[in-house]
């Protein structure tokens, strides 16, 4: 029996590649090294020559040091939770490779001295919503709810919450738990599917620290219902909250049901609450609009400060705000006669073999809430087979399955990642020809 190990080129000798070498100061040596030692597995199991070991190990390279990789997100649903939720703007993204470094986050470079922590994101996020006299952001929107809930129900006193807004956001993390697991004694009050304002009136007291309406965002309910609304609920004489879920600071024309934080605030609402990663389209954060003298305590208090956001976020935050249109509010404005030329341009860029194939679609907002709105959009059809391998692919494309047919949804594509979509079908399509020659 010949030695299987004669021949296979030591690791440092793999790692002088010029190639590997440059990707050691890239990438780091553990990521680099592990190519190698995969590499060398697969000359040992007699797949690849001695030779080939360092272009296997260029070749099997990450694209970068983390494990997430870049997605196209085909599947029509545009705030997708397990693929991020909202993608960020460009600006965006140059607003985080700006703050990475050391930045001036809390410095007032004029004076020296120290500066008020993430100025610019603040005013940013207040800019829109005048009726708010402050505002604050913490690390996402259930943060934000345990802020305010800590804060002014601390020590068991009560809020109160109508039946049907216990909402479970999503995972298994359900509201009524986040406002126990912060000190809070919860008042239900109505049924599942009605409740009056009489019935928050019976279940307030003095130890009553507000009343809070949460919006479904994930869920409706229709038929026999009713709900109590925000100018209704300020008769109590107790401070309203309300988590709006979405992030809209002003009304959305395609999105009538879902609230927003500038027509909460001017029906009397004291604090409203919301995610920044949904239709707002920005980082993962937690707004929090207002009151002045409210915001304030919350600002201050000790537990505010175990859900700060870092800088990335507060850049990221500001950029979204002030800069162009993010990609979550440019889709939820998108009409299929957008979408219908960018979808024929691809087609006609696929292999015919596939069959590919213009068809219109439906797509959804997701995560980001209005759950009974449907977005008109447009697909391509190719066939189902295709999914796995476009997964796979590079970068990952993630479509949907619809009759036995798998759509790629433009909806949440940003045109920038077309030319990307066009290359992974193709080469997920050659590669699909290429195993059925064989
Ligand atoms: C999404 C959502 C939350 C949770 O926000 P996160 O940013 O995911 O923490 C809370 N309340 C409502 C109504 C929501 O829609």
């Amino acid at each position: 029996m010949p030695d299987p190990r004669r021949g296979i080129p030591r690791t440092d000798q793999v790692l002088a590649d010029p190639r590997l070498r440059e990707a050691v100061d890239r990438l780091g040596a553990r990521l680099v090294k592990g190519a190698v030692v995969a590499a060398q597995q697969r000359c040992r199991g007699g797949e690849i020559e001695p030779a080939a070991v360092a272009d296997a190990a260029v070749a099997s390279l990450p694209a970068g040091a983390t494990t997430l990789r870049r997605v196209v997100n085909a599947t029509g649903v545009v705030v997708h939770t397990n693929l991020g939720r909202a993608p960020l703007s460009r600006a965006a993204v140059d607003a985080v490779r700006t703050a990475a470094g050391a930045t001036d986050v809390e410095l007032d470079l004029i004076t020296g001295r120290r500066g008020r922590r993430g100025r610019g994101a603040l005013e940013a996020l207040a800019a829109p919503v005048p009726d708010a006299g402050a505002v604050h952001v913490g690390n996402n929107g259930a943060a934000a709810l345990a802020l305010v809930t800590r804060v002014l129900a601390r020590g068991g006193r009560s809020v109160v919450i109508a039946r049907g807004e216990l909402v479970e956001i999503g995972d298994g993390f359900r509201i009524p738990e986040l406002l126990e697991s912060v000190g809070a004694r919860l008042r239900e009050v109505g049924t599942t599917n009605r409740v009056r304002l009489s019935d928050y009136a019976a279940a307030v007291d003095s130890d009553t620290a507000f009343v809070l309406k949460v919006h479904p965002s994930n869920f409706t309910v229709s038929g026999f219902t009713s709900s109590v609304s925000v100018r209704e609920l300020t008769e109590l004489g107790l401070p309203v909250v309300v988590d709006i879920g979405s992030g809209l600071l002003t009304p959305h024309p395609r999105l009538p049901n879902e609230p927003d934080a500038t027509t909460v605030l001017r029906a009397g609402a004291d604090l409203v609450t919301a995610s920044g990663d949904k239709l707002l389209g920005g980082p993962q954060a937690g707004l929090l609009l207002g009151e002045a003298d409210l915001v304030e305590r919350l600002r201050r208090d000790p537990f505010a400060r175990a859900l700060r956001v870092d800088k990335l976020t507060l850049a990221a935050l500001e950029a979204t705000l002030t800069g162009p249109t993010p990609p979550v509010p440019a889709a939820l404005s998108s009409r299929p006669d957008d979408l219908r030329p960018r979808a024929r341009m691809i087609c006609s860029a696929l292999p015919p073999g596939i069959e590919p194939e213009v068809v219109d679609s439906e797509g959804v907002v997701g995560g980001g809430g209005a759950p009974d709105v449907v977005l008109p959009s447009v697909a391509i059809a190719l066939p189902e087979c295709l999914a796995g391998p476009l997964r796979g692919g590079e970068p990952p494309v993630v479509g949907r399955l619809e009759r036995g047919r798998l759509l790629l949804d433009l909806l949440a594509v940003t045109p920038d990642d077309d030319g990307d979509l066009v290359a992974a079908v193709r080469r997920t399509a050659g590669d699909a020809a290429g195993h059925e020659e064989r």
